[in-house]
């Protein structure tokens, strides 16, 4: 798995390493070595994002040189304002003095201008820039940008001195927003409520990875594997597998399929810890829960229809009467409550259960349309 991070509310993928940015930065620093020979250039560092970059490129420089700095500020979240402040102007005179812009980054060129406008009004003998990273796609002025790192899309970075929301500066490489193109779906509802029928379905339509907790311990049992030795007494009673075990079974499967579109969450979560976890191990991937669709089957019927399943299938759990109605107490106690869970985060679709299996496709599939 990549090295994802999450800052404030959204996550990163690596983008461009530390040798990378060491090597541009060395192609820089040989340019401006050679370009201002026998001049004295001002480096002038655009505070905050430029800190990184200055003092690598700096360390480079075997020229002779002076730096000053200007703190400037434009940015909320990870739109620009297009409103740039000044907050904090240069203490040196340029009258006269090869001074060269060091920026972290040019985007739409609307800070730059203000500088450059700024800068040029104090009569410099020479004005350049260098910045670490160019948007070109976004850039909108016409003014040079001599030295580039690299050339970049128009998709918001964070990392070696930029910032999201003033955090992630420190880091040592450069990483990039990801975009949460994940679909996630809970299948939820009672034993008996068609939701293995339905997973297949809505599987194979929406190309997502089907996760059946039951299918996965019924596999687990049948090849009598140490975890299904454990799953084995609690399920053959009707009761709940520990929230543990279902949590690490899930995370070692959600590993495995590490480039799926999305996931059909089948008889998991069946308890709140399991919902809040699974929220954790979502968010590591940068996607989370986009709805929780229910089947709603009435209980009578439930027992009906899963009784002539223990006919037709080895299942002991679905052929003796009392197991069934306790799964039924059991689902009402512990995962019921779920409803709350996901309805205070809107994402809550109830669907009614009954009817064809055709027709009650067709309902869920409207559910995860809209
Ligand atoms: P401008 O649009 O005026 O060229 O850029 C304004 C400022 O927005 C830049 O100096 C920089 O601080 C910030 N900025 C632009 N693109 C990005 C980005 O991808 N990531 C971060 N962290 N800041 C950016
Ligand atoms: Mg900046």
């Amino acid at each position: 798995m990549d090295k994802i991070i999450k800052l404030h509310d959204k996550s990163f993928s690596p983008f461009i390493s530390k040798e990378k940015i060491e090597n541009e930065i060395s192609r820089v620093a040989r340019q401006i070595n050679k370009d201002y020979q026998g001049k004295k250039p001002l480096l002038v560092g655009i505070l905050n994002g430029s800190i990184l970059f200055f003092s690598d490129l700096l360390k480079q420089l075997d020229i002779e040189c002076e730096v000053a700095f200007l703190r400037v500020s434009s940015y909320k979240g990870t739109e620009t304002t297009g409103n740039v402040k000044k907050v904090l102007g240069l203490d040196k005179d340029i009258n006269n003095t090869d001074v060269i812009i060091v920026e972290d980054i040019v985007d739409t060129g609307i800070t730059l201008e203000n500088i450059f406008k700024d800068l040029s009004s104090n009569n410099p003998k020479s004005l350049k820039v260098a910045t670490l990273l160019f948007k070109p796609k976004a850039y909108t002025k016409n003014y040079p940008i001599d030295y580039v790192g690299f050339e970049v899309g128009n998709e918001f970075l964070v990392g070696y001195g930029l910032d999201y929301d003033e955090i992630g500066r420190n880091l040592d490489e450069i990483y990039i927003i990801k975009e949460n193109t994940m679909h996630n779906i809970i299948l939820f509802g009672p034993p008996g409520a068609g939701k293995g029928t339905q997973s297949e379905l809505i599987q194979a339509k929406y190309n997502l990875t089907h996760l059946s907790t039951g299918d996965m311990f019924r596999f687990h049992m049948k090849n009598d594997t140490a975890l299904g030795k454990k799953a084995k007494e609690y399920m053959e009673a009707g009761n709940l597998v520990p929230d543990e075990l279902v949590i690490k079974m899930i995370e070692n499967k959600l590993d495995e399929s590490n480039n799926s579109k999305g996931y059909i969450f089948d008889g998991f979560p069946r308890t709140t810890d399991q919902a809040i976890a699974l929220d954790e191990l979502l968010s590591k991937k940068g996607s989370q829960i986009n709805s929780m669709i229910a089947l709603e089957v009435e209980e009578d019927e439930l027992v009906k229809r899963l009784l002539l399943r223990g006919q037709e299938s080895q299942r002991k759990d679905d052929q003796d009467e009392s197991i069934i109605r306790n799964r039924m107490v059991v689902y009402n106690k512990e995962t019921a409550p779920l409803k709350d869970f996901y309805s205070n985060q809107d994402k809550f679709i109830g669907v009614n259960g009954l009817g064809t299996i055709e027709e009650i496709n067709e309902r869920i599939n409207e559910a995860i349309d809209a």
